[in-house]
């Protein structure tokens, strides 16, 4: 049977809606800035890209309808974040940077309604920013998650996670973290990772270096993250 790529009605009006925002509004910011969106003003810049792409209709693609979003399944998304992804900060100013875009898209999935309520609907919304907290430096996990390192105990009420991360787009300033922790078995194994959410303020998390990177589009940094007995109850 052949795969029906065509698109839903509207989101070629979407797509060029988009792509004038992004010429006339974000590219001009960008290049004024050498693409450095710390130098541009960072959270601050953030905001206002996206009340103007909120004002110009074009804010979060990929979100559900009932969270302010246009809800476009994966087909319909492909062109507009092409569309965004002219300009380095583009997809910043529609809210479907790494990794919030991700975050938003697994939370609608397999958020229960407290975690939307608390997580879900402020990242949607712009409200917040978020962090998937993954690598580890050597020997830990990287293109192969079955070398997870990070553990998480069980203990009464919850789980007790230690670890360490890199490379974590976004940790500096984030909301929450989603981690990646393993339940079972030992680096090298398949099976035992779970993912663990919360706030970011939460005793234990601690974010620690930017890593230089050749990027300079992303806010909050590419960060080192260390769990120290961080608790993360069953709720
Ligand atoms: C700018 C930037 C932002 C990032 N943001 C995030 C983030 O937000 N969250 C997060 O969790 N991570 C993030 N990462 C990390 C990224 O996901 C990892 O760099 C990537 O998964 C590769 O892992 P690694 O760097 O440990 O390389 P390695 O896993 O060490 O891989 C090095 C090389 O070895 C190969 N290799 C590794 N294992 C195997 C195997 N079993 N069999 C065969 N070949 C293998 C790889 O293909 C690769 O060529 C970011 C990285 C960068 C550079």
């Amino acid at each position: 049977m052949a795969i029906d790529l065509s698109y839903a009605p509207g989101v070629t009006a979407l797509v060029e809606k988009t792509e004038a925002f992004i010429r006339e509004v974000v590219l001009p910011i960008e290049d004024e800035h050498g693409g450095d969106i710390t130098a541009a003003g960072g959270d601050t810049l953030r905001v206002e890209l996206q009340k103007a792409a909120k004002d110009a209709g074009v804010f979060a693609p990929h979100a559900p309808v009932e969270y302010g979003g246009h809800g476009l399944n994966m087909t319909d998304r492909a062109p507009v974040f092409e569309a965004a992804g002219y300009s380095l900060f583009g997809p910043t100013a529609l809210n479907i940077g790494a990794p919030d875009e991700g975050n938003v898209h697994m939370l609608a999935h397999i958020a229960g309604p407290e975690q939307k309520e608390r997580f879900l609907a402020p990242l949607a919304h712009g409200d917040m920013r978020s962090a998937f907290a993954m690598t580890e430096p050597s020997p830990g996990a990287g293109s192969d998650p079955s070398a997870l390192t990070t553990r998480a105990e069980k203990v009464p009420g919850g789980w007790k996670i230690n670890g360490h991360k890199y490379f974590i787009t976004g940790a500096d300033g984030a909301g929450f973290f989603i981690i990646f922790a393993r339940t079972s078995g030992v680096p090298g194994d398949r099976g035992g990772a779970t993912m663990f959410l919360t706030p970011a303020d939460a005793e234990g998390l601690r974010v620690g270096r930017h890593i230089d990177t050749l990027d300079r589009a992303m806010i909050g940094g590419h960060c080192e993250v260390f769990f120290e007995d961080l608790f993360v109850p069953d709720g």
